[in-house]
């Protein structure tokens, strides 16, 4: 045996950009660089207290050992109450599994629906892990190219005109959007609806950012929407909202027949989410406490106006102002072109020459571009703008 070697398939998944730039980041700070870090998306505020007290709860009430593959009944039934009466979503608790985070709910879901080779639609700009959790369940990623000029949303004819060239047999929708924070309207995303319909393809819909917007700008799930249900599976949970990242938790939802095979996955692959974290995701559906959600809002709402007002004073450099979520996807191309380099470069120099980690727009697939959370305070944003107008004029 000439050595262990990775399969084909694994080469094919590199690895995740956002979390490869976070933990470049971390290394150089744990050198004692002063480095900014914008690179993933997490939320700077800590899981807030009545939730994390329900885990720490859990683990002195003994709630440590297996449960059902899918989830606790009681908080499978949580999340279909949650689902309903914040979205307006109508699933019983049969039709709601519990997953850990809403990247293994977007695996067990695309394991759940994928022949082989299918082609699944992804429009960009994407979050970066679509693609490889496509290739991982053996489906065809194709990739849509952005419609910056369209504020971001595709509209029918242009899907249209995808799914029939490639076939395709599934589409992933992403709103509010990461990157581009782009958050349809209710007959945008009914246009896109129609489509998928007319073409009978299934809708992987990931919401994880469904209650981050501004501008009372309102989210609607496709599956709320007139011929949506049927082929929609929902992916939603609190990991962005209230800090639930490292808990790894999220909600898979749809027809019945999808969520038992999910389920049945999910009980090889993982046997169940994390007890603990469970626990304190049943806190989180019966208590979402509006009062912190909108305090989060304020302070997100506060970087994003921030970032757009000092963004475009910036030469060579453009901000849409965003929607929803928390990510400003900074347009860079005149920059760019002035200086003869692409986003991954300048990307690069931000980090290397001024200590200022951002992920470049070809990531997303949406290259010329650069992305920044917001879900870090004003002092580090601050010292962010500080450093892009300094790379900006530097000569
Ligand atoms: N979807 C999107 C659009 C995201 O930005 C993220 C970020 N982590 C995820 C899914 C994964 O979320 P989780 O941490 O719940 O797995
Ligand atoms: N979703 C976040 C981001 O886009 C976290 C990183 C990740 O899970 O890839 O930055």
């Amino acid at each position: 045996m000439a050595g262990l070697v990775p399969n084909a398939r694994s080469r094919r998944v590199a690895e995740s950009a956002t979390l490869a730039i976070s933990a470049r980041a971390a290394a150089m700070a744990a050198k004692g660089l002063d480095v900014v870090s914008l690179g993933a998306g997490e939320p700077d505020f800590p899981t807030p207290g009545p939730i994390a007290e329900a885990g720490i709860r859990a683990i002195q009430q003994g709630k440590t050992r297996y449960t059902p593959a899918p989830g606790v009944p009681e908080l499978r039934a949580a999340g279909a109450a949650w689902l309903s009466s914040t979205f307006g979503l109508s699933y019983t608790k049969d039709e709601v599994m519990v997953c850990a985070g809403a990247k293994a709910a977007l695996h067990m879901a695309l394991d759940a629906v994928v022949e082989p080779g299918d082609a699944v639609l992804i429009l960009a700009p994407y979050w970066v892990s679509y693609p490889a959790l496509v290739t991982l369940a053996d489906g065809n990623p194709v990739v849509l190219p952005a419609v910056p000029e369209q504020g971001f949303v595709h509209d029918a004819a242009t899907l249209a005109a995808a799914i029939r060239q490639h076939r395709a047999r599934g589409l992933i929708l992403n709103f509010p959007n990461n990157p581009s924070g782009a958050v349809p309207s209710r007959a945008q995303l009914q246009a896109l609806v129609d489509t998928a319909a007319e073409h009978d393809l299934w809708i992987l819909s990931d919401e994880i950012y469904s209650t981050l917007l501004y501008d009372g700008a309102t989210h609607f799930s496709p599956a709320a929407l007139p011929r949506g249900r049927e082929r929609t599976l929902v992916v939603n949970g609190f990991t962005k909202s209230h800090t639930l990242t490292g808990w790894r938790t999220s909600f898979l939802a749809g027809p019945r027949a999808v969520i038992d095979a999910a389920c049945r996955i999910q009980s090889q692959v993982l046997g169940n989410p994390c007890t603990i974290s469970q626990e304190a995701t049943l806190a989180a559906c019966q208590q979402p406490l509006p009062d912190e959600l909108a305090r989060r809002m304020r302070a997100f709402d506060e970087r994003r106006q921030y970032l757009v007002a000092e963004i475009n004073r910036i030469p060579g450099m453009r901000l849409a102002t965003p929607k929803g979520a928390f990510y400003a996807l900074v347009d860079v191309r005149a920059l760019a072109a002035q200086r003869g380099l692409d986003d991954v470069g300048i990307c690069e120099q931000l980090l290397e020459k001024h200590l200022l980690a951002a992920v470049p727009g070809s990531a997303f697939a949406i290259p010329g571009f650069v992305r920044l959370s917001y879900a870090a305070a004003m002092e580090p944003l601050q010292k962010a703008v500080a450093r892009l107008r300094a790379f900006a004029e530097a000569r």
